[in-house]
Parts: structure tokens; C-alpha cells; sequence
């Protein structure tokens, strides 16, 4: 493609201004033109008069009417003129009578003169005329073939940076400039970015810039680093063409007294400037007329070529942005444990659409729970993600919850720091977006462009927003895969706790009702083996009743039939009931329950309350003393308080033992379900009380029961 350019630039070369006259003769220079005048007529003179002896005084115009003709044809009016004369005072003085004479006798000898003179002046006007005109028609067909060169040399051109270099070159070459340069506008159109520049131009900061715009387009880079506000104050001669004057022109003049008139041109295309292109013209030549138009659809050129080539660098990035989403849908399709995410999606977005990358999970107070890091340097990554988890807030959460989604496409050293510093960066480009789940904040990703030329669109945004929605169903997934597994596995462990609990009493029955079928019991002992057999049965019944509780419970089929109550006369009962299982434990039980206090309960339900709390208080109360109290409350409600002063449950533990199956200790030393307190809150709740617990291990606990009265 560059071979065709330069084959091209080759025609712009053969076409450029300084040679479009030469297709027709051109005498230029006065002095040249009176010269060629002059040899014309005396050429003419040197002809006729070796002719004398054979025309006599007859044709004496022969030979300078076509030397007045030739000399205008050539050297143009001012030829023809001096022709002219030079042929009537040769004629005169040479051919009419009286000869060695400019006085003319004859009438008719002065006619023929006078006619002589007024049609060779006639001709060489025409003649004039005629070449201008052919001389204009020519320029135009050059600039007509720059142009479509130029136009050529474009249409090679498909990226923005091609168009740059070819426009600024080309441009240079087909305007006749002696150098020029082009600066494009940014995204939002509030900068001109880093000139590139060709051939030599006045502009220091260009000269400057030159070299780096070299270096760099070597590189395949676009330019240095020098931007201006367009809304800057200055009449510079770019911003006065962005402000919509034609061509803007100034004659400039350099340090070594050396003058350059200056033109410059927006390029736009439908009504928007993309950037603005500023020749060099050598001496005060800025071109006018013709030239000036040609220089207007020059650019105008130049401005469709950019806009063509953004939106080819458009569809370029979008169809980039498609690939990088199927990517990170593909990476986040499997099985992603929560802590591997942020790390797979940042490997997808670094370097396609980010320099760096950070992805943050949180948990549901907004610590962060997992932390990905990715840069385009690896030795830079590998530190980065060696680093841990600071404490306290995340930069980027507070940004998230601040602002929702963040855009920057200049930061200042002080902007954003928290963020940037965790790619340990001081400036960027920014894309900042929260993962959410509804309204709530699960994480937040940021990408970081820390190379000049990186600068973030609303493209962009839409990508990591379209990415951080993909990640949001990923975390929700992983999250839901850890809940199943932990599912599962307190389900395997309930299943084999099951089994063991339900045998447990089954041996003892078994022995009992082997020894009464043999007739083997000794029969004073009778009564002791019943009373044997009816507590394994409870402990069966128990159990059983448990599992019936749970599956009541998550069907949502936990009635409540509600009567009138005397919940001091039912903790007595239960009290009661229990002397056999607290004699065995060696625990002592203090009662403070009032006379009676009556509410709308379900009995049954309330006994369960009871019975549970108590026989947990026998069986983690290591022997040691038990309290039950019940009071009436002011608020028209009950509290049962169950205190024991046992084994103790840990701070991590007192929230967690509600839940079902959940247990503090382990199933070689205490036998259960986990699931007495969790039906009892379940009851609680359904009859519109509270259950709390306060504990120290080896202290002892006291769960607190509030019922209302009234239901
Ligand atoms: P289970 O007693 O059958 O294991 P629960 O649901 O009744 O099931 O109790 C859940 C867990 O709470 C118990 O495993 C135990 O760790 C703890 N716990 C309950 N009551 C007490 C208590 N009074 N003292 C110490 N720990 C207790």
C-alpha cells in the first residue's frame, strides 16, 4: 500500500504548481517579452528586404504580419505590441517612400499602416486572452488530477493514523506547501491532540513535535503528547478554523528574517470538526483564488477520509468489544469459584480493552471478600496480586457507591488516586462500573488505560457495564454453587448423625424386650426395666418428632391452635416431667414462675419451648445448677428465661445454633439433631415472640424467651 502511495505521490509530484504552466508556451518577464517583440520585427525587416528587388513596393506586410502573430502567440500582448511598433517604423523607414524616412506621403501607405497596427494589436490582445484562458483550463486539470491523486492516495488509507500520515504528506505535496501539519481532535472534541507534521514548517512546538510524530509513526504510534483546549483563549490560526473561518491565514516570519504565510483548514465531516490541517507556504504566498478552493475541498477531503476511517475504527472496536464479552461469557460459563473470578475476567480485558484491571467482590456489609488485579507488565501483576487485602473501605467501592458508574478519560495525578494506586498508578483513563444484583453494590470493576492513547468512550462504558452484568450472574451462580455444596454437606452430615441418634436407643430396647421375652427379668426389677423402655421410646418418639417438625415446618405446615393458656401451670408440668432425666444429670432446678399467667398460645407448642430449652440446659449443663423463670413483662408479654451454667456456646456459634442442623459440639460427645432450637424459634416466631441467647464458653448459657400475651 505505501509502494501505491509513493507511485502516487510521484504523480501529485509531477503535478504540482510550480510545473502545471509548462504544457504551453510561457514567456514570463517583461524585459523577455520586449526582447522576443523586437527579434520578431527584425527578423521580419531581415526577410523583406532581400525581397525588395522582387516585389518591389508591393506586400510590404508580408513578413510582419506573421512575426507580430508569432511573437504575440508567444510572449503575449506586450510581444505583439512591441512587435507591432517595431514592424511600422521598420516598414516606414525601410519599405515606403520616401525610403530612409519616417515620414509616409501616400495616403493609401498610411491607411495600410494604420490598418496594419490596429490587426496585429487586435490579434496579440486575443492572443493574450486566449492563453490565459488555456492557461487557467490547465491549472485546473492539474489540480483536478491532485486532487483525484490525493483522493487516491486517501482511499489506501483505512485506520485514522493512515489518514493522518497520508493526508498531512499528500497534502503537503499536492497544495505545493513547503511543509504542514495536522492535529485531530479527541473523542469529546474539546482537544486537539499531538500534531503530525511534514516537511518543514515555521511552528517550533511542530519542529518539536516533528521528530517524536517520526520516531513514533516508526513505532506505529500517532504522535507526542502535546494537546490545547479548543476552548483555550488565543486567536491561534487552528481555533480560528475550528471557529469556522474557510481558510484562516497569517504570514508568519521566522528568526532568520525568513517569511511563510500560514493557512489553516478545519476538517469536518457533516458539520464536525474532526481535526484541522496548517500549511506552510514559503515567501507571503497564501494561496488565493482558485487555489484557495482547491485547498477548501483538499480538506474536506481529508475530513470525510477521518470520518470513514472512525467509522471503520468503530465497527473495529465494536466487533473487538463483541469478542472480548463472548470471551468473558465463555471464561464465566463453568463452574468460577468466587476467589478465581476477578482474576479470569481480568486476564480476558488485559490488554484488549484495558491496561489494567481491577474486579472486586464484596459480601453483603461491603467487605471485600475477593480481589483481582491484572496488569499488562506480568512482573508488575505478579506483585500487585501478591499484595493482600487492605483493610478498611475499598477506593473503588466508595467510587461505586458515590457516583454508579464512572467515566474518565483525563485523570489528574490527584483524581481517583485510591484507585489507580491499586495498579499502582498515578494517572489513567477510567472506566469505573458497579456489579450489581438489584440495587445491591455485589462488586465493582474497574479498567485502567495507562498509555496516552488509551482514552475511554461511552462504547466502552456500555462494555464493562454489559461485562460487569455478566459477572453479577457469575458471582450469584458461584455463591449458589458454595450454598449447595455446604448443603449437601450438612445433609450427609445430618443423614449419618441420624442414623447414629436413632440407634442409639434402639440397643437398650432391644436388650430390655429380649430379656422380658426370655422371662428372664427379675420381677422386682420389672418396674425399673419399664421405666427403661418407656424413655427409649420417648427418645424415640422424640427424634421422630423432630424430623415430622422439620418437614411441617419447610412445607409450611406449622398450625397454630391457639387457646387460652396458663404458661406458669405448663413450665411446672414440664419441670415435672423432666425430674427423672434431671435427677440422672445430678442438676439442681430453681423455679420462679408466678401463679399463673394466661395468654393466647398453643399449648402443646408452648410445652415444646419448654421442654426443649430445658433439655438442652440438663444435657450442655455439666451437673451444675439450672434457673427457669417466667415474669409477665409491662408490654403485655411473657418471658421464659432458661439459665444454665455449663459448657457455654462461642461468640462465632450463638447465631449460627438456631439455624437447622446446626450444632457447637460435636456429635462423639453430645448426641442430637441440631434441630431443637431451630424448630423452637420457628414456634417462637410463628406465635409473634423473640429468642436470644447470652453465653461465655464455660460459663454457662441463658436463652430468653418473649411471648405476647395476646395473639
Ligand atoms: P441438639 O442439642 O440436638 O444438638 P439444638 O438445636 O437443640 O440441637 O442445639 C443446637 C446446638 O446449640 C447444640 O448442638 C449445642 O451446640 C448448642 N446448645 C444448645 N443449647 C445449649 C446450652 N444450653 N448450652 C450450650 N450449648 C447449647
Amino acid at each position: 500500500m505505501r509502494a501505491k502511495a509513493e507511485a502516487r505521490l510521484g504523480v501529485v509530484e509531477r503535478l504540482r504548481p510550480e510545473h502545471s504552466g509548462s504544457a504551453l508556451p510561457q514567456l514570463r518577464g517583461l524585459g523577455l517579452r520586449c526582447f522576443v517583440g523586437a527579434a520578431a520585427a527584425v527578423i521580419a525587416l531581415a526577410v523583406r528586404i532581400p525581397l525588395q528587388p522582387l516585389l518591389g513596393d508591393s506586400a510590404v506586410f508580408a513578413t510582419f504580419y506573421p512575426a507580430a502573430m508569432l511573437a504575440s502567440w508567444y510572449g503575449g500582448f506586450v510581444s505583439g505590441a512591441v512587435a507591432s511598433a517595431l514592424s511600422v517604423v521598420s516598414i516606414d523607414y525601410f519599405l515606403l517612400a520616401p525610403h530612409g524616412s519616417l515620414r509616409i506621403e501616400r495616403p493609401a501607405d498610411r491607411v495600410a499602416v494604420v490598418a496594419f497596427l490596429v490587426c496585429s494589436l487586435v490579434v496579440s490582445v486575443t492572443q493574450e486572452r486566449l492563453h490565459r484562458r488555456l492557461r487557467e483550463a490547465t491549472a485546473q486539470a492539474a489540480r483536478i488530477s491532485r486532487l483525484q491523486a490525493f483522493s487516491a492516495a486517501l482511499a489506501e488509507a483505512a485506520t485514522t493514523a493512515q489518514v493522518v500520515a497520508v493526508a498531512v504528506r499528500e497534502g503537503v505535496a499536492a497544495s505545493g506547501a513547503s511543509g504542514g501539519m495536522l492535529r485531530l481532535l479527541d473523542a469529546e472534541r474539546r482537544l486537539l491532540l499531538s500534531p503530525v507534521v511534514h516537511g518543514a514548517t515555521l511552528d517550533r512546538r511542530a519542529i518539536g513535535a516533528r521528530r517524536g510524530a517520526e520516531d513514533r509513526r516508526a513505532e506505529g504510534g500517532s504522535g507526542p503528547s502535546a494537546t490545547m483546549r479548543v476552548d483555550a483563549e488565543g486567536a491561534s490560526l487552528a481555533l480560528r478554523a475550528l471557529r469556522g473561518e474557510e481558510i484562516a491565514s497569517e504570514v508568519r516570519r521566522g528568526a532568520d528574517g525568513t517569511e511563510w504565510a500560514t493557512s489553516a483548514l478545519a476538517l469536518a465531516a457533516d458539520g464536525h470538526a474532526l481535526g484541522v490541517i496548517e500549511l506552510d507556504f514559503r515567501g507571503r504566498n497564501a494561496p488565493e483564488g482558485a487555489e484557495r478552493a482547491f485547498l477548501v475541498s483538499l480538506a474536506r477531503q481529508c475530513g470525510h477520509a477521518l470520518d470513514r476511517a472512525r467509522l471503520f475504527e468503530g465497527e473495529h472496536r465494536a466487533l473487538a468489544r463483541l469478542a472480548v464479552l463472548a470471551e468473558v461469557g465463555r471464561v464465566l460459563a463453568g463452574n468460577v469459584a468466587l476467589e478465581a473470578l476477578p482474576n479470569l475476567v481480568g486476564r480476558v480485558l488485559v490488554p484488549g480493552a484495558a491496561d489494567a484491571c481491577v474486579l472486586e467482590v464484596y459480601d453483603d456489609a461491603g467487605a471485600c471478600v475477593a480481589r483481582g488485579v491484572s496488569h499488562v507488565e506480568p512482573r508488575f501483576e505478579a506483585r500487585l496480586r501478591a499484595q493482600p487485602l487492605a483493610p478498611g473501605p475499598s477506593a473503588l467501592r466508595s467510587a461505586v457507591v458515590d457516583h454508579g458508574s464512572v467515566r474518565v478519560s483525563e485523570t489528574d495525578p490527584d483524581d481517583h488516586a485510591g484507585i489507580l494506586g491499586l495498579v499502582g498508578a498515578r494517572r489513567g483513563t477510567l472506566v469505573v462500573v458497579p456489579i450489581l444484583r438489584g440495587a445491591q453494590i455485589e462488586g465493582a470493576l474497574a479498567l485502567i488505560g495507562l498509555r496516552g492513547g488509551r482514552r475511554y468512550g461511552d462504547d466502552d462504558l456500555t462494555l464493562a457495564e454489559e461485562i460487569a452484568a455478566r459477572a453479577a450472574a457469575a458471582i450469584e451462580q458461584s455463591r449458589l454453587n458454595a450454598e449447595l455444596v455446604a448443603a449437601v454437606r450438612v445433609r450427609d452430615d445430618f443423614l449419618s448423625v441420624a442414623s447414629h441418634e436413632l440407634n442409639t436407643p434402639l440397643t437398650p430396647l432391644r436388650l430390655h424386650l429380649g430379656a422380658l421375652r426370655r422371662g428372664r427379668a427379675d420381677p422386682a426389677k420389672m418396674g425399673e426395666r419399664f421405666a427403661a423402655l418407656d424413655r427409649q421410646v420417648d427418645r424415640l418418639a422424640q427424634l421422630v418428632g423432630q424430623l415430622l417438625d422439620v418437614s411441617r415446618i419447610t412445607a409450611g405446615r406449622l398450625a397454630l391452635e391457639r387457646s387460652p393458656v396458663d404458661f406458669a401451670a405448663l413450665v411446672r408440668e414440664t419441670a415435672q416431667r423432666m425430674e427423672g432425666p434431671l435427677a440422672a444429670s445430678g442438676s439442681a432446678l430453681t423455679l420462679d414462675v408466678p401463679e399463673s399467667l394466661v395468654g393466647s398460645w398453643d399449648a402443646i407448642r408452648l410445652e415444646q419451648i419448654a421442654t426443649n430449652l430445658l433439655t438442652n440446659a440438663i444435657k450442655y449443663g455439666e451437673r451444675r445448677p439450672i434457673e427457669v423463670r417466667l415474669e409477665a413483662l409491662a408490654d403485655a408479654s411473657a418471658r421464659l428465661t432458661v439459665r444454665d451454667h455449663g459448657i457455654g456456646i462461642a461468640a462465632e456459634h450463638l447465631e449460627r445454633i438456631f439455624g437447622r442442623f446446626e450444632r457447637a459440639v460435636s456429635v462423639r460427645h453430645f448426641g442430637g439433631f441440631g434441630l431443637g432450637l431451630w424448630i423452637v424459634r420457628q414456634v417462637v416466631e410463628a406465635l409473634g415472640g423473640t429468642i436470644r441467647v447470652d453465653s461465655l464458653p464455660g460459663e454457662g448459657a441463658t436463652f430468653t424467651v418473649d411471648l405476647p400475651r395476646e395473639g
